[in-house]
């Protein structure tokens, strides 16, 4: 979401005059997008701030120019105060929900000069309008694999989690509005769309003909655009996996066969502290009816150990829960208390030295399951979205179906294409293979 974001921030400054640097050295406009989910990411933004000012004082001791420093994102919306207090030469901070009012702050910055006294401005309103209405279309293209939000904000309140107080409540695009940006984003290049939300199964748009629509409806009007050859949407509440959308999953063959869906532990004691409104063995009904539907179907999902009152035997229900899935990649982290949240005063710390020896057991099992998932594509002929330069010469990047990084060495004339790869080989976390064929199957095409 961050990365979307920052794309639809540049697309918003372009029209003032703004290019994208690829380095901060001698920029003009610095914007550090921050995440505020973990305390780890919120104590990045101080010491990349520290770094990013040296490029300001530079920059403006050799000139007249003023440069401007910006914070964006939750951590400016959650502590923009403290963030003009701890960084007195940052200039903007503002939230997720503004950036579509940067023109505006950014003019009220101009016309001081370098050294004089700050005048700071910060925005972290949940404004009326809604900043998709007033967003530019998008100024650069984002290649074969493209971000489009769709769904912001979130009503579900897990007491460990700050999302709802910085992105806001849940609000959903209209589907007509999220048709244009994906043919605007396939006449730039993407044949694949990542549907983004911080709760993107709950979407409940204005569909075209005025009525709410839901997510497998939103995926089935995608599928019809041209061109358009791969469909995924992240991130999912289980209790927002209706029927619909399980049944999508087999009836849209646009939708890859991945799922991230994040249940952060096995233990139905844990899960009604962490308020998921749902259970273990839900978790467990939903992944049934995916594999039903969709044999293939690769899992992801999320993990919180050591959450308050998490007892050894929580987090063997959570060991267990993973063995009876098996994901096929997962993100897993140490609880950490969010200012704010109900969960921030809760009783029943777990010691940092257990959380670290349970996360050391979860890693390890869900490493193993990522490795066999992995090995068990050796030998298959898989169709391979190639949407990047690998690190080697001659080599590029890919992913496969079920989200994979697959590495093979092909002509970059292939860049963006969809080719058919016989996997060779297989580690935990990437694949390599053999381009089979150079005939691309993006060449078929769809009635309009
Ligand atoms: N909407 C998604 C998750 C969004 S946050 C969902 O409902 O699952 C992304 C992930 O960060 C979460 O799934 C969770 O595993 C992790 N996370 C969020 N808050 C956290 C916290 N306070 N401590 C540790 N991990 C956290
Ligand atoms: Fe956070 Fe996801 Fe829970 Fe919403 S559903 S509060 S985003 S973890």
């Amino acid at each position: 979401m961050n990365v979307y974001d920052s794309h639809r921030i540049a697309d918003v400054l372009k029209p003032l005059g703004f290019e994208l640097s690829d380095t901060p050295e001698g920029s003009d406009m610095m914007v550090l997008n921050t995440c505020h989910i973990r305390e780890k990411a919120t104590e990045k933004v101080f010491s990349e701030l520290g770094r990013l000012k040296e490029h300001k004082i530079k920059k403006e001791s050799e000139g007249d120019t003023k440069v401007i420093m910006a914070v964006a994102g939750c951590v400016a919306q959650a502590e923009g105060k403290i963030i003009t207090q701890r960084a007195p030469f940052v200039d903007l901070v503002f939230g997720p929900q503004t950036y579509h009012r940067l023109p505006e702050m950014v003019s009220k910055l101009t016309g001081i000069r370098s050294g004089s006294k700050n005048k700071r401005h910060i925005d972290t309103d949940f404004p009326a309008e809604g900043k998709f209405d007033y967003l530019p279309e998008e100024t650069q293209s984002q290649g074969s694999s493209a971000f489009l939000s769709v769904q912001e904000g979130c009503d579900k309140f897990c007491t460990f989690c700050v999302v709802p107080y910085t992105r806001g409540a849940e609000f959903s695009r209209p589907v007509q509005s999220i048709l244009d940006e994906a043919l605007s984003l396939v006449d730039k290049g993407a044949k694949e769309l990542n549907l983004l939300g911080q709760n993107v199964n709950a979407y409940h748009g204005a569909g075209k003909d005025g009525k709410i629509a839901d997510l497998a409806h939103l995926l089935h009007e995608l599928s019809e655009i041209n061109g358009l050859e791969r469909l995924r949407y992240t991130t999912s509440h289980p209790r927002d996996m209706t029927e619909n959308l399980i049944q999508a999953h087999g009836d849209i063959k646009e939708l890859m066969p991945y799922l991230h869906l994040p249940i952060q532990s096995g233990s139905n004691k844990m899960l009604e502290a962490m308020n998921r409104k749902h259970d273990a063995q839900m978790y467990l009904d939903i992944i049934n009816d995916l594999r039903k539907i969709r044999p293939d179907i690769a899992f992801s999902s999320d993990f919180i150990v050591g959450f308050p009152g998490e007892t050894e035997q929580d987090h063997l229900d959570t060991m267990e829960l993973v063995k009876q899935v098996s994901f096929a990649a997962c993100y897993s982290f140490k609880y950490s208390p969010r200012p704010g949240t109900p969960a921030a005063n809760m009783r029943g710390l777990v010691r940092e030295d257990v959380k670290t020896e349970r996360l050391i057991r979860l890693q390890q099992l869900l490493g193993d399951q990522q490795k066999q998932f992995n090995e068990s594509q050796v030998g298959k002929i898989l169709p391979v979205l190639l949407d990047r330069k690998g690190r080697e010469e001659g080599q590029l990047h890919g992913r496969s179906p079920y989200n994979q990084a697959v590495h093979v060495k092909a002509s970059p004339r292939l860049l963006n294409e969809i080719v058919n790869v016989r996997i060779k080989t297989a580690t935990q976390s990437s694949l390599t293979g053999e381009i089979l064929t150079s005939e691309s199957e993006s060449t078929k095409t769809k009635a309009a």
